[in-house]
């Protein structure tokens, strides 16, 4: 619903499956004849006035959780009058219905009602579609489990009918969620998927995931995009103990050795953690050998966040200058193309 201006903005921060539910408010406003748009949070102080905004927000680091709050600052600042709806993991957890229901509520627009059969239609060319949530890995360094505990999937008939219900202009999905361990019989979705006959990837995957069945089901499948973010988080075995992390370092390269035998065009990328409270410097200079061996096409690189709740926030943590050497070690050593 283009045409009016919008009653309704809607700020999204975080990972694909935040994306995905910002998503789903827009259509739920859509099917509640409320005029709404997708908009980046840097466009706030630009943006027209409106009647509302919904601030899907992240808590995953403390400057995730910083960025979603000066978000709603800059809203009060720049548009005093707007109506503000929180969701996600910093503002707390409610479903799309939810929110589009609250908002609804109070601008005082649209048909007070939702209906838990809008079909998400996907704005973006390439679309996130969620089919997990929730998990009780609980990495030590981790808030997530703490914030998106229950676990929950999508049936496989529900996704494949989302995905053929979208138009024209998506040209390819990613199935997301906050970890993908947990959908079970997950290679029968990912055969399902493919046969919708729309090129598809993967969001990010946790190694014990990478199973030698479902890289022979991968590879089975002719429309599958072989992108790999396989979150890898340390390279030192040590420090994966500590993070309560369930591979090896050899078991994380023999995986990586694997794909790329299985798929010659594969790409490959990862999450690491630097500055861990246990990661000695010898742990640190482990991580780098080991990440120049197994020559990665990208690495998100986070410096430790510690998150209050989480057994790592009790250990004591690193002095922050050591910790940006060696953030910025990785960085400019490793990886001078490394986008932040
Ligand atoms: S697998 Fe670990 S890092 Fe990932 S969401 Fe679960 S607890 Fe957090």
């Amino acid at each position: 619903m283009q045409s009016q201006a919008p009653l309704v903005y809607i700020i999204t921060y975080g990972c694909k499956v935040n994306y995905y539910e910002s998503e789903a408010v827009a259509s739920q406003l859509d099917a509640m004849g409320i005029p709404n748009q997708m908009v980046a949070d840097g466009a706030i102080s630009r943006l027209p006035h409106a009647a509302g905004f919904v601030v899907n927000s992240c808590a995953v680091t403390s400057m995730a959780e910083k960025k979603s709050r000066y978000g709603v600052s800059k809203i009060k600042k720049y548009h005093p009058q707007a109506i503000l709806v929180g969701m996600g993991c910093a503002f707390g957890r409610k479903t799309p219905e939810m929110v589009a229901l609250e908002i609804a509520d109070k601008i005082k627009a649209g048909q007070s009602r939702v209906t838990d059969t809008v079909t998400v239609q996907h704005r973006r060319e390439k679309a996130f579609i969620k089919v997990q949530d929730g998990c009780q890995n609980f990495c030590t360094y981790c808030i997530i489990p703490h914030l998106r505990n229950k676990l929950s999937y999508r049936p496989i008939d529900e996704v494949v009918a989302e995905i053929k219900a979208q138009g024209s202009h998506v040209t390819s999905v990613v199935l997301c969620g906050i970890n993908l361990c947990y959908y079970p019989h997950f290679d029968e979705l990912c055969r399902a998927v493919d046969a919708c006959g729309i090129a598809w990837e993967i969001s990010s995957l946790e190694p014990p995931m990478m199973t030698a069945q479902l890289i022979d089901t991968l590879r089975q499948c002719s429309h599958f995009v072989p992108h790999f973010h396989i979150c890898l988080q340390s390279g030192s075995d040590a420090v994966l103990t500590a993070m309560n992390r369930h591979y090896t370092t050899a078991q994380y390269a023999e995986i990586i050795a694997s794909l790329r035998a299985a798929f010659i065009n594969a790409t490959f990328g990862t999450d690491l953690i630097v500055g861990f409270p246990t990661e000695t410097q010898a742990d640190f200079e482990t991580t780098l050998n080991y990440l120049q061996t197994l020559k990665l096409d990208h690495v998100h690189i986070f410096p430790y966040s510690p998150r209050t709740g989480t057994p790592a926030a009790k250990m004591k943590p690193i002095p922050n200058h050591i910790v940006t050497a060696r953030f910025d070690k990785i960085r400019f050593t490793l990886f001078p193309y490394y986008d932040k």
